[in-house]
């Protein structure tokens, strides 16, 4: 068995090398609302300046009027990997899952405190011009998308995409617009399609109308691992419309209608849970069927928690390398052990063992739908989406042999 000796730091230490984000430690402000004449997009329709094409992002100039189904945002990588953008990212030549995010001058009427597309912004700014998992998200014409990607048939550097839908009244009968008019040109051989839910609009209909028109994966984002945190995140805490119990039941729609490895949550970690709490959550997706996909939680600039600390790379490695073990490698919950702050003090595994799988590197490699590599190889990359390239949590890459020593380092394991 591999021990770990975590500091022992108690709760509520936070942000040094060491020690864990306790949830003491990472209380979200509260949100103010915008005055009336900012709320829904209210500038932003009164402009109603005309769009013409893409739409990067550039809060100097008035944003146009863009809305789903006609207009999706995607992210810098994706625009980059379709020549949208010009531009590079730090080494990794292109995302292989093409993010497709809804657009409405109104917005995301959740106000998820983590998130940088949430109401409370939009007395600062619009829409369209919000920064999301840490980068811009230009807005283009869904059919400019869907012929770009149509033109490069089975060349395409894209393994997958994924619909990823917002709070909003449209938004479900949107996302059946985008998926349906995608699937009439794109084959499913080409590129498998995810659905990355809103479960607080969505009913079971919804679900399987989703999955009859060819949807591949749903997710849920959960986002935060316990009730508590969900409710002091994405709940009443910040007058925000989400539940616990909402999202559960569509979660457990998506296992009925959608099966056995084809659905999965989304987790952010180091949002005040501990440890025991994630990695409890991860095997009981496990133990459904399903798969869970990490973030690690990142200070994102405007948001509610802007002002606390990124998650320690130490407990972040510690989840990501267990998170794998539980999802991949059959190793459970119950064979770990856990210190008295809930934090892996042993993965359950033989040294040897261990060893292998922290050489391998694909546990530190960022999480998601998978791609067509490898059923444990994410395509969706997200590079730099939960950290800067200086200090990388999710590897969008494979680490190379320094990438692992570092991995090491952090660890605490040599
Ligand atoms: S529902 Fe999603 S997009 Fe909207 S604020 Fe919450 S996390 Fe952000």
């Amino acid at each position: 068995m591999t021990c770990l000796k975590p500091e022992a730091n108690g709760p509520g230490d936070k942000g040094t090398d060491g020690d864990f984000n306790a949830f003491a430690a990472m209380q979200p402000r509260a949100p103010a609302e915008a005055p009336k004449e900012k709320r829904n997009g209210a500038a932003v329709k009164a402009n109603d300046v005309q769009p013409g094409g893409a739409y990067l992002p550039n809060y100097n100039i008035l944003t146009p009027n863009m809305r789903s189904p006609d207009y999706v945002q995607m992210s810098t990588a994706a625009a980059i990997t379709l020549g949208i953008m010009p531009g590079k990212m730090y080494r990794c030549g292109c995302t292989r899952c093409l993010n497709l995010l809804l657009t409405y001058p109104e917005g995301c009427r959740a106000n998820c405190a983590y998130c940088g597309l949430a109401r409370h912004r939009e007395a600062e700014r619009d829409y369209a011009d919000r920064n999301f998992i840490r980068v811009d998200w230009p807005a283009v014409p869904m059919e400019q998308v869907i012929e770009a990607v149509a033109a490069d048939g089975d060349k395409t550097p894209f393994h997958r995409m994924c619909i990823s839908m917002i709070t909003h009244p449209r938004s479900d009968e949107d996302t059946v617009t985008v998926l349906r008019k995608w699937r009439e040109r794109i084959a499913h051989e080409i590129m498998p399609v995810s659905i990355l839910s809103n479960p607080t609009t969505m009913t079971r209909g919804d679900v399987e109308t989703l999955h009859d028109l060819g949807a591949d994966i749903f997710t849920v984002a959960l986002d935060a691992a316990t009730p508590e945190l969900f409710d002091r995140t994405r709940g009443r805490g910040v007058n925000s419309p989400h539940s616990w119990k909402k999202y559960w039941e569509i979660l457990n729609d998506a296992r009925d209608v959608f099966g056995a490895q084809k659905f999965g949550a989304h987790i952010i970690v180091g949002m005040g849970e501990t440890e025991h709490d994630v990695l409890s959550l991860v095997q009981q997706l496990v133990d459904m069927g399903g798969h869970s996909h990490m973030f690690c939680f990142f200070p994102e600039k405007g948001s509610l928690m802007d002002h606390l600390p990124a998650t320690p790379r130490d407990q972040w490695r510690r989840v990501q390398l267990a998170r794998y073990l539980i999802d991949y490698y059959g190793v459970r919950v119950e064979q770990m052990a856990f210190d008295e702050d809930g934090r892996v003090s042993d993965f359950g595994l033989a040294t040897s063992e261990l060893d292998t799988v922290i050489d391998a590197g694909i546990a530190f490699r960022t999480s998601g739908c998978p791609g067509k590599f490898a059923d444990d190889i994410s395509a969706c990359d997200r590079p730099y989406g939960d950290s800067p390239p200086s200090d990388i949590a999710s590897y969008p890459f494979q680490p190379a042999k320094k990438d692992i020593v570092k991995i090491r380092r952090q660890l605490g394991v040599k």
